[in-house]
């Protein structure tokens, strides 16, 4: 079995090293442990070492894996104590029909970039009596991407958003251009918290708003020097 400890102690150490450098806290971070490249005993090792906030990027992933954490709950009273603290995050993209059936696991989405999807969230949630807290994903990026809402549509939608009955925006998401240029890396990130800090300072959602998704595996100490609170880690850490 690959060294999950060992690799996740790395991590810790890698971000304790960038909140040093970047003079933050520790505490202002939060690691979400992606397992969408893990199997099911390596996530089991994961959350028996700490890693309670998980993230998938596909529902039907997300439904199989936390099903199987319940199942083995049942087996073991210990199981069942250290799973009843697993967070789900959805970090990936969101097709509007599977939104009641991840609401049923998870409220914490971080994909939400069009209306349509908030829109449809917010409904399923008035239906479920809940108030999930969803990220907006902002495409940072100088290059076109598949997801995210574009910057200079961003202000417009998170208006839209906050006014929406059964949703609350609790921040923003990006994902950085796969790119070894570290620079095209920082612009990406620096555009993100630049966006984060306007939609704040405009208070266009509350104080609820205080989340920067960003930061994986291969950029998440810079990522950190930007500003990012949740981080998602997989490959790190599973491989
Ligand atoms: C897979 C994935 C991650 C984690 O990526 P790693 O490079 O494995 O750390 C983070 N965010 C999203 C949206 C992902 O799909």
């Amino acid at each position: 079995m690959k060294n999950i400890a060992e690799n996740l102690e790395k991590v810790k150490t890698g971000i304790e090293n960038a909140c040093a450098k970047a003079k933050r806290k520790n505490s202002e971070i939060t690691l979400v442990t992606v397992t969408k490249s893990a199997n099911f005993e390596q996530i089991k090792e994961a959350i028996r070492l700490g890693c309670n906030q998980l993230g998938e990027n596909r529902v039907q992933q997300l439904k199989v894996v936390a099903d199987d954490l319940a199942a083995s709950a049942l087996q073991s009273p210990q199981d069942a104590e250290l799973y009843a603290k697993v967070k789900w995050h959805m970090i990936g993209h969101l097709q509007r029909n599977k939104v009641r059936q991840l609401l049923k696991i998870t409220e914490f989405i971080h994909s939400v970039d069009t209306l349509r999807l908030a829109e449809e969230i917010s409904k399923s949630a008035s239906r479920l009596e809940i108030c999930p807290d969803i990220l907006m994903e902002v495409n940072c990026s100088k290059e076109p991407q598949k997801y995210g809402v574009p910057v200079g549509a961003a202000i417009h939608l998170a208006e839209q958003i906050a006014t929406m009955p059964n949703i609350r925006l609790a921040g923003l998401m990006t994902m950085a251009p796969l790119s070894l240029n570290k620079d095209v890396v920082k612009d990406a990130f620096a555009r993100a918290k630049e966006l984060f800090d306007e939609i704040r300072g405009e208070k266009i959602s509350g104080p609820h708003f205080r989340h920067l998704s960003m930061g994986m595996s291969q950029d998440y100490e810079t990522a950190i020097e930007y500003g990012a609170t949740i981080l998602r880690i997989g490959s790190a850490i599973f491989s």
